[in-house]
């Protein structure tokens, strides 16, 4: 996100109607070479001139407007305004990310949750991320942390970057993807760690993720939640599934990642799992 650079305003200040000026989008997110840009609906008949200019102005190959996140896969479908290839490299604390930036999410805000798994994963310990993307979680422990990596991945389309980004990342020898839908994985008592990156239903799979762990393993446990029930949620679901399926849990640590929409929090806690 970044603030308006003058130069684009001095050029589209002469083409548009004076009016449409002050709407010009003031931030926008970068991925890579790809610029995605949020558009009034006001601006549709400028659309392309708009991109055209921000991508000279700012560098870049291809602009998209900003669209809705969404459905099993959380996939986008970003218009193109300007340019034409979608897929790119985002450099990110030494990690790269292949995606298709109109297809695949990326979320800048969750920059600080992808620096902490660098920073928490232990050289050997076996992490399975149960939502992996294209290794937005799990790459930064298997390249930073060393950690062997189970990423599974249902999408078909978001798995070719996952594969795509464990070779660009050259951890092929620690790091290994599965193209199924996480149920389906037949892995149990073997994490020391489990990732939960997904949000609004997660809880549906915290049964399969417990099973995953090992005792004395830690989850990383993301959801949506609704303010006015924290900071009771999402621990107490978490913790009431659990003691229905024979576990003991504990909270170790809660972070706010992001807004998800108006009164609703994209949380992540840190659960340590004790099996009877
Ligand atoms: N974990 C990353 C993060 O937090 O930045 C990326 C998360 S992305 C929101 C969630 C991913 O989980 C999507 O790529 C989606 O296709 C995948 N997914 C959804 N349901 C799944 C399931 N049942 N099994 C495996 N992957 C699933």
């Amino acid at each position: 996100t970044q603030v308006i650079k003058p130069r684009i305003r001095e050029i589209l200040s002469r083409e548009l109607p004076y009016e449409l000026v002050g709407m010009l989008p003031k931030h926008w997110v970068q991925i890579g070479d790809v610029l995605i840009l949020p558009l009034r609906p006001e601006l549709e008949p400028y659309k392309h001139r708009i991109a055209e200019v921000y991508a000279q102005v700012l560098g870049v190959k291809t602009v998209l407007r900003k669209g809705r996140i969404g459905g099993e896969f959380r996939e986008t479908n970003y218009e193109v305004l300007y340019g034409g290839d979608t897929v790119t490299v985002h450099v990110e604390n030494g990690v790269k990310y292949k995606l298709d930036a109109a297809r695949v999410m990326f979320s800048p805000a969750n920059v600080k949750e992808r620096v902490r798994m660098a920073k928490v994963a232990r050289p050997g310990e076996l992490v399975v991320d149960m939502f992996a993307g294209i290794g937005h979680l799990s790459l930064p422990m298997a390249v930073h942390g060393r950690a062997r990596v189970i990423a599974i991945e249902k999408s078909p389309y978001t798995f070719r970057f996952l594969v795509e980004n464990i070779e660009l990342n050259g951890v092929w020898d620690r790091m290994t993807a599965y193209n199924i839908d996480n149920r389906d994985f037949p892995g149990e008592d073997i994490a020391d760690r489990v990732l939960m990156g997904y949000v609004v239903k997660t809880h549906e799979f915290i049964p399969k993720a417990l099973r995953i762990a090992k005792d004395g393993a830690l989850i990383h446990y993301h959801n949506t939640v609704p303010e006015r029930l924290m900071p009771e949620e999402p621990f107490g679901t978490f913790q009431r599934i659990a003691r229905e399926h024979g576990y003991e849990v504990e909270k170790l640590n809660e972070l706010v990642i992001k807004r998800y929409a108006p009164g609703v929090w994209h949380v992540v806690i840190d659960v340590k799992v004790f099996k009877r």
